[in-house]
């Protein structure tokens, strides 16, 4: 079992997997550091804000029946940084679906605006370069918590490294464990108009009817902020299309499915293709680990073993236990709870 205390782990993704990893190895006294590309954390709980509301452009509400899942959410509600929804309950962040994870991140060092390029292992462990050529490391381990194919993509940067060629069965076997996984894509329309509110309420209730572009339509918290989801298939065949263009197509079907159209106008829109959006196609582990590498991977592409307890866990809660069974394989295990607000390693 490997002593974590006083170590080094790089985390990159500051989603659900990457944050509920980094905080279960900080509470054994690792030293870790999230890197993310974005300018903030959540991933695909994402959240633009706009001048007087916001977008939760990714997920709008999570499900909760995992047992371990609805501890953390009891504890982010306790924290207000979550709250039930809707008429399904579903999980929030407040204000917004981001700070869901707020009191994750909060335990441990984040770096945003933070694209990590390339990957090399070196003789202490990894070594990062980011794709503004800033190099960070080296860290004793590495932990890829994002969708398996942008891991696929930075694990090939990882070939090169002169400390790897000993190594490339082990390096293979991971690489064949996430070239299996696909995903759905989402291509996601931000609009915000005045009195669209009262406009686009009608069309609230799911599935929306006789569209085979919209699959839903999201008001965000009774405010004229609105955000629509197209289907999976539509989003697959304008998957390369440009944002202005996605963003027209969708405003016109979503005019078109409105009965007051004669009232609906828009001040902002603007469109977010999610390349990769939801898993159809899940890699059956809980997790990866390689103790040879020191490089672990976890996301929602992750499938715990298909025993009752677990069998529904997709999306955001499948990332959550996947997260959470990297660390307990990292020999973090000890720190299955959350803790939140009591690590003593931060101050
Ligand atoms: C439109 C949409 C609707 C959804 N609806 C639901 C739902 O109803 N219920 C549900 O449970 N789930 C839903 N999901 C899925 C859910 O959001 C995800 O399963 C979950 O958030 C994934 O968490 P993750 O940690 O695995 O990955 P992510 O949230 O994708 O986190 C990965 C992070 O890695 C970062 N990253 C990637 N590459 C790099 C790099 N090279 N350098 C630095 N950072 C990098 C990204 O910026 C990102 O922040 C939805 C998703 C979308 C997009």
């Amino acid at each position: 079992m490997i002593d974590w205390v006083g170590r080094s782990v790089a985390v990159v993704g500051a989603g659900v997997s990457g944050l509920v990893c980094a905080q279960r190895l900080q509470n054994v006294g690792c030293e870790v550091q999230v890197l993310d590309k974005s300018g903030d954390i959540g991933g695909r709980l994402a959240t633009r804000l706009g001048p007087e509301g916001f977008w939760n452009h990714g997920a709008q509400g999570l499900a909760v029946s995992q047992p371990e899942f609805a501890v953390l959410a009891g504890d982010l509600v306790a924290a207000e940084s979550a709250a039930f929804v809707g008429p399904e309950s579903s999980l929030a962040g407040q204000p917004y679906m981001r700070e869901l994870l707020r009191p994750l991140a909060d335990e441990v060092e984040c770096r945003f605006d933070c694209a990590v390029g390339s990957v090399a292992r070196v003789a202490g462990g990894w070594r990062l370069l980011d794709q503004q050529g800033g190099l960070h490391g080296d860290f004793a381990a590495l932990v890829l918590a994002m969708p398996a194919p942008q891991a696929l993509g930075l694990l090939s940067t990882m070939r090169e490294s002169a400390s790897v060629t000993d190594l490339a069965p082990e390096l293979a076997r991971l690489v064949d464990s996430l070239a299996v996984v696909e995903y759905a894509s989402c291509w996601s329309l931000l609009v915000q108009g005045p009195r669209l509110h009262s406009v686009l309420s009608e069309l609230v209730e799911l599935p929306v009817s006789g569209s085979d572009v919209i699959a839903g339509i999201y008001p965000q918290a009774d405010t004229d902020y609105w955000v629509v989801h197209a289907t999976a298939q539509w989003s697959a065949r304008h998957l390369e299309e440009d944002r202005a263009s996605a963003a027209q197509a969708l405003l016109m079907e979503l005019k078109s499915l409105c009965s007051a159209a004669a009232g609906f106008r828009v001040e902002q829109v603007e469109a977010h293709r999610w390349r990769y959006s939801t898993v159809s196609t899940p890699a059956a582990l809980p997790a990866l680990w390689s103790s040879e590498l020191g490089l672990g991977l976890c996301g929602d592409w992750c499938q715990p073993a298909a025993t009752q307890a677990v069998s529904d866990a997709h999306g955001a809660q499948a990332a959550f236990l996947s997260g959470g069974t990297l660390a307990e394989l990292m020999g973090a295990g000890l720190a299955k709870g959350h803790d939140l607000g009591n690590n003593p390693t931060k101050q």
